[in-house]
């Protein structure tokens, strides 16, 4: 259970109002595909892993937030965990835990070249995407195009791969600004983590001006983030408000929240329990729709459940709208052992590390 108090970059951005008198939601309806998937799961499970073997000794650094999740991350701060996205700023020789949606090869070269010893995360679903990217080019001689979110760490990480081989494009408008040599063959791919909605748009237009582009027949999102939005789609005819639990970071909570907006429905996203606003909930909100993004902890989904089901509200939670393909990501057990081993016998530093 969350209990603690607020200190994400989040906190405090929502400040709930007095406690409406009368709670009138009778019923919570639990989307059955919902939050955090494998990727996410490895890549927390890693970081603690290594953070608790050496949080008394040195500080583990991470080029930027390994999940988008703000209470995930407050967590792994306490852990001497820090966040600097210039390599060069870590100090050679560090402990260094490369995030689930990816690291741009610039960054893999950095970190050995500070001789850094890696911890790498990325999701294999992530890594498919990017591994198909680089065959098309380099067997096919394709031109790449990329459907993506920019700024997006996973766009991020792609584009550094080829930036001349690889050209993003994010809206319907982006695409058509775009224009190639009538001889370059183009492909098309996209970030895991995009709506179908998003993609579908985009990919049309592309169909439609270069109608020569190959669009291969399998989609790149992700399992988990169209399972998610499907199930919150599910949910929509039946529900007056739709709750959220995700960060305003996490790209694939957002396409949930959006799918409330595009019913027409009030739609929020929080990630502790204080951001609810008592006042979102009048008289007339009886039915909640409640999921929450592939990056949100299930301590955090419990917290946040258990907020609206303390004032009265029945939960009720439904089957998964989708069965979800048994992905399992290999856990190396054995390189674990071998840094708890090191630190073992290591003195403590015990200046080095206050508790918070
Ligand atoms: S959302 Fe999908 S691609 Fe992203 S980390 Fe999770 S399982 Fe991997």
């Amino acid at each position: 259970m969350v209990e603690e108090q607020p200190h994400g970059p989040f906190a405090g951005e929502i400040a709930p109002s007095e406690e409406v008198p009368e709670f009138s939601v009778q019923k919570v309806f639990v989307a059955g595909n919902i939050g955090m998937c494998v990727g996410v799961r490895n890549s927390l499970r890693m970081a603690h892993e290594v953070t608790d073997i050496t949080k008394e000794h040195e500080d583990v650094y991470a080029p930027h937030e390994l999940v988008h999740n703000v209470v995930a991350m407050d967590k792994l701060s306490k852990k001497r965990l820090k966040i600097q996205p210039d390599l060069l700023q870590i100090p050679i020789g560090s402990k260094v835990i490369f995030p689930a949606h990816g690291t741009s090869p610039d960054d893999y070269k950095t970190a050995q070249e500070r001789n850094f010893t890696v911890f790498d995360t990325v999701c294999p679903i992530v890594t498919g995407v990017r591994e198909r990217v680089k065959n098309a080019i380099k067997k096919g001689g394709y031109q790449v195009v990329y459907v993506g979110v920019e700024g997006h760490r996973e766009t991020e990480g792609m584009m550094g791969e080829d930036p001349h081989n690889i050209t993003l494009v994010q809206t319907v408008e982006d695409v058509e600004e775009l224009s190639f040599d009538d001889e370059q063959p183009l492909i098309a791919y996209s970030q895991t983590t995009l709506s179908g909605l998003e993609l579908a748009d985009v990919m049309k237009k592309l169909r439609k001006k270069f109608p020569s582009m190959k669009i291969p027949p399998k989609r790149d999102i992700c399992f988990a983030a169209e399972s998610r939005q499907l199930a919150v789609i599910g949910m929509l005819d039946i529900s007056d408000l739709l709750l959220i639990v995700g960060s305003k970071t996490s790209h694939n909570s957002q396409v949930m929240r959006q799918l409330g907006e595009m019913r027409r429905i009030p739609s929020y996203s929080i990630d502790y329990p204080h951001q609810i606003n008592p006042s979102w909930f009048s008289k007339d909100i009886r039915f909640v729709a409640f999921s929450a993004g592939a990056s949100a902890e299930d301590d955090t989904v419990n917290a946040n459940l258990k907020w609206l089901t303390d004032r009265g509200a029945e939960a009720e939670f439904l089957e998964p709208i989708v069965k979800e393909p048994n992905v399992t990501i290999k856990f190396p057990e054995e390189r674990i052992e071998a840094l708890r081993a090191e630190y073992n016998n290591m003195p403590h530093h015990l200046n080095l590390f206050i508790e918070d």
